[in-house]
């Protein structure tokens, strides 16, 4: 017998129930010479009690014994939960197929006859212990992965199915005794980034620490119409589940108005407000509310879920972070995102994609610089579709990377081509998404592009906004090292717009800040708000050896201003929109003719 064999027997223990004392001793030392424990009992009443005080791995039971005999030990046992799957042997000195069939019936797991040698009774035990020790193991993986169907291992909370399971009983619950239902949805603000940046460890024990905090802002207890125990008390609590990565769902049946809801979702957001610490850090975190409410949003479980997930991101957009109730023009717009979703994965295909480009200019003498490559989609139906719509949806959607390939492939053709053609010396900038950060191929992408090309690496700039560099701040930091190796330029896209602030971009070699053209606006109005913002940006980049282009210039009036502040390239309508590569030559010929003229009329 194998070590493994011997402990899996030693920590088995068989109860026999024999009226026959010396039955009991002889089954008995056979069985503890075969490494188990042995108890005993004289008859079937003592046999249950024993059973009861102590639960065994088996019960090896006489048939004809007086009082109870040992089919009605038998049946009685099984009635025990304990005892389901609890192996049984029964001895018989009655070998007729009667009793033998008596005895399955009863549930007995297996029979011998009352004279086997006890040395190989004491086998068959252990074979009936290992078997059931095999479809514990078993039963155990099968309850495992059931839960892993329909719960989160990391905070012990229902997910997504199991939310939607639950949905459904709220929503049967609440029908018949006209009871209203909230469900709110939260995306915890950032949390990549934390997770990006403080490591999984610190993520996962905050996804625990929000999961605590959420179960503080619901009831556990049932509603007072509902006497405890009844059969949809269960049904009727306020759940708590976690459906996404960072995001999680609260289910309130009895929450029936906006007022309450609303409540509801203060009391969650004042929860997550109060920093949470770790390693002597305070993490401040927001969320992001959807809210929907049954029966006036839907009425079954799986839209009650749509629609707040459409609110959350309704709330997510919104850019404050806040609570959104749904509304039917919310769910109007998910349906057209879906549709457009799926145009989008054709549209590569189809080759309905197209690049324009838009000059950068230099600001000391108005040459053309650089020229930004900007993706137009040309929809079969709906026309011209703006990037401003579609880009998103092909973030959310991860289909930016294909895209956003497709994109780098085409603008460094493109600048090969102009290479080809003798056009002037320009570099081509490229805006990438944060999501195509995020898997780390970023720079192989950009390398194969610029080979497939056979261009130099210094044509080619990418661009990528300040919320990108927030979310994905590791990711960023090293591509953007490996970028710099490779010699291409990288610029800090819509600057201003985020919350990074200027000690935090000296962690980021990056070459050029672009200024989002919302503070360009109006730097040379009458009110000026944003002028003191635009000039400091230009002086503190400079301080960091960074240049500056400003976006958006669309009148003169602006281009002066920023001549006065010495920002490095202006990049707007007032000298050029984003144009086809045919007419951008035309435009550029033209330009280098008008321009000398207006050196000259200046000078
Ligand atoms: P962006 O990178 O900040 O690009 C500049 C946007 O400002 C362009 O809008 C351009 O047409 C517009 N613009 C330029 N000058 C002026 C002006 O004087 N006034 C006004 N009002 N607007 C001006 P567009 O082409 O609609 O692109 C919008 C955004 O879509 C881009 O903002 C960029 O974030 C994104 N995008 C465009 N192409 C791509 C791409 O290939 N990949 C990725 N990931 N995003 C792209
Ligand atoms: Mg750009
Ligand atoms: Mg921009």
């Amino acid at each position: 017998m194998s070590i493994r064999e011997l402990t899996a027997n030693m920590s088995a223990t068989v109860l026999i129930v024999d009226d026959d004392p010396g039955a009991r001793l002889l089954i008995g030392t056979a069985l503890e010479m075969a490494g188990f424990r042995v108890t005993t009992a004289a008859d079937g009443a003592s046999a249950l009690d024993e059973f009861r005080a102590r639960p065994v791995d088996c019960v090896i039971l006489d048939v004809v014994m007086p009082g109870m005999s040992g089919f009605d030990v038998c049946s009685a046992l099984r009635l025990l939960p304990e005892c389901v799957h609890l192996p049984i042997l029964m001895q018989t000195s009655l070998d007729d197929m009667e009793s033998v069939n008596r005895a399955y019936e009863a549930g007995a797991t297996d029979f011998s006859s009352k004279g086997i040698n006890p040395m190989l009774l004491a086998q068959r035990v252990k074979f009936l212990v290992r078997a059931k020790q095999t479809q514990d193991q078993l039963r155990e993986s099968e309850a495992r992965i059931r839960y892993l169907a329909y719960y989160d291992p990391l905070t012990a909370l229902p997910n997504r199915a199991r939310l939607l399971q639950i949905l459904e009983q709220h929503v049967a619950w609440a029908t018949p005794r006209h009871r209203g239902i909230a469900l709110l949805m939260l995306d915890v603000e950032n949390f990549s980034r934390i997770n990006d940046t403080q490591g999984q460890a610190v993520g996962d024990a905050l996804l625990k620490e929000i999961a605590n905090r959420l179960q503080f802002c619901v009831r556990d207890t049932h509603k007072p119409d509902e006497k405890p125990g009844n059969v949809d008390s269960q049904e009727i609590n306020d759940w708590v589940a976690r459906t996404g990565a960072d995001e999680f769902a609260l289910a309130l049946p009895g929450v029936a108005t906006v007022d309450a809801a609303q409540l509801v979702a203060r009391r969650v957001q004042l929860a997550l407000e109060r920093p949470f610490a770790f390693a002597q850090q305070e993490i401040p975190l927001s969320a992001s509310i959807g809210v929907t409410l049954f029966p006036g949003d839907a009425a079954n479980a799986e839209a009650l879920l749509k629609n707040a997930e459409a609110a959350m991101h309704h709330a997510k957009k919104s850019g404050q972070t806040g609570v959104e109730f749904f509304k039917k023009s919310i769910s109007a717009r998910a349906a057209k995102h879906l549709s457009l979703e799926a145009d989008l994965r054709k549209a590569l295909e189809r080759q309905e994609f197209s690049l324009h480009y838009q000059p950068r200019l230099a600001l000391s003498d108005l040459r053309v610089e650089a020229v930004e490559a900007l993706l137009r989609w040309h929809h079969p139906q709906r026309g011209f579709v703006s990037p401003d719509e579609f880009v998103p949806l092909a973030e959310q959607s991860g289909l930016i990377v294909e895209i956003g390939d497709w994109v780098l492939r085409e603008a460094c053709a493109q600048a090969r081509r102009w290479r080809d053609a003798g056009a002037p010396k320009r570099q081509v900038a490229v805006n990438v998404s944060g999501v195509q950060f995020r898997d780390g191929s970023l720079v192989r992408r950009v390398s194969n592009a610029i080979d497939l090309a056979g261009i130099d690496s210094r044509t080619i700039e990418l661009e990528f906004t300040e919320g990108a560099l927030i979310e994905y701040s590791s990711a960023v930091n090293k591509a953007v090292k490996s970028l710099k190796d490779l010699g291409v330029a990288t610029a800090l896209d819509d600057f201003g717009t985020g919350y990074s602030s200027m000690s935090y971009l000296r962690h980021f070699p990056i070459d050029t800040l672009k200024i989002d053209r919302i503070f360009v606006r109006d730097i040379a109005s009458k009110k000026a708000g944003n002028a003191p913002l635009v000039d400091a940006i230009i002086a503190m980049a400079k301080s960091l050896g960074l240049a500056t282009v400003a976006e958006g210039v669309e009148t003169d009036a602006q281009w002066q201003y920023l001549r006065d502040r010495d920002a490095t390239q202006v990049q707007g309508f007032l000298f050029c929109r984003p144009l086809a590569t045919a007419d951008l030559e035309r435009w550029h010929a033209d330009w280098l003719h008008s321009h000398q003229m207006r050196i000259e009329s200046v000078a």
